[in-house]
């Protein structure tokens, strides 16, 4: 079987003002990365608004289709800016990490990987912040469950900020577990060890300034992969933010690309100890260019061994 890589050229057309880092060329660096691996490639559909229901109401939807503008940018807050080609490439942010599931739970691929702009754990319910628009893995994590009829989805979230978006939207539901290590104190803000979901199902757990890839090792296995194990998840979704990265100029800890080759391998021992290899992974952030670039084929090239055993079922 294969890995699906899912992407759109829509997401070229979410232009930010100058000197934003959360700019069209992270796309060149992961694309440019992934070029030549072999990689089932998928176009991400525009996402269906019941999809999109299942996260966010109507009110939102509607508010980000008023706000977007014929020309130039509408700032949505200090750092969340709308350009004319933004509202396609939301929606099909959240349209790809949904056909990921899909394509995932049907057995035409082992996982897969969304590269697409905008990124989505920042972005709750009713508000658009940190470069996030809709909350992409959570509204993927819903579909999963509401419309595949599995049963429990673990959602781990690596970025080095706090996914204060998707614990928004799925901390009620204690048929998803969602974990993030991040570090801490840094935007948002959000994130204490202390903030565990109505159910027990939310996992923080925060990082010094400075961690590097002994410590963060450390607290995934003391504090993530014990979680997921135990709530024996039947799908993996992972916001996959490679701004760890010691090289990341919007933050501090000290990652290097082993760490992300090393994360993903233990996430998909889990999800073949679990749930048939079973992964999803959805870009977040990553603004280090080439940085990202390397992480991101670092991560992808575990997701393409893993693929490489399954026979389609
Ligand atoms: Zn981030």
């Amino acid at each position: 079987m294969k890995t699906a890589l899912i992407s759109h050229t829509d997401c070229l057309d979410h232009v930010t003002p100058p000197g934003h880092p959360e700019q069209v060329a992270r796309m060149d660096a992961v694309l440019g990365a992934l070029k030549d691996m072999d990689l089932h490639r998928v176009s991400a559909p525009l996402a269906a608004e019941d999809d999109v229901l299942r996260a966010h109401p109507r009110s939102h939807l509607e508010m980000l289709r008023r706000a977007a503008p014929a020309e130039g940018w509408v700032s949505l807050d200090a750092d969340t800016h709308m350009s004319r080609g933004s509202l396609a490439a939301v929606w099909r942010s959240a349209g790809g990490a949904v056909r990921a599931v899909d394509l995932v739970l049907a057995g035409d691929v082992a996982n897969a990987f969304v590269a697409m702009r905008p990124p989505g754990h920042h972005a709750e319910r009713i508000t658009a912040m940190g470069f996030c628009f809709l909350g992409n893995v959570a509204i993927a994590a819903k579909h999963a469950l509401d419309h595949h009829g599995v049963r429990r989805v673990a959602i781990v979230d690596f970025d080095v900020h706090h996914g204060n978006g998707t614990q928004d939207l799925v901390e009620d539901d204690p048929r998803i577990l969602f974990c993030s290590a991040h570090q801490s104190p840094l935007y948002l803000g959000t994130g204490a060890a202390d903030e565990t979901g109505s159910d027990d199902n939310v996992v923080n757990v925060p990082l010094e300034e400075g961690t590097d890839g002994r410590g963060f090792r450390k607290a995934i296995e003391r504090s993530v992969l014990p979680r997921v194990d135990a709530f024996k998840p039947d799908l993996i979704i992972i916001s996959a933010g490679f701004d760890a990265h010691r090289d990341d100029p919007l933050a501090g800890l000290a990652l290097v690309e082993d760490d992300f080759t090393w994360i993903t391998r233990a996430l998909c021992d889990l999800a073949d100890k679990h749930c048939g290899g079973r992964v999803v992974s959805c870009l977040e952030g990553g603004y280090d260019l080439t940085a990202l670039g390397a992480c991101a084929a670092a991560h992808v090239k575990v997701l393409r061994e893993r693929s490489n055993g399954r026979n389609a079922g």
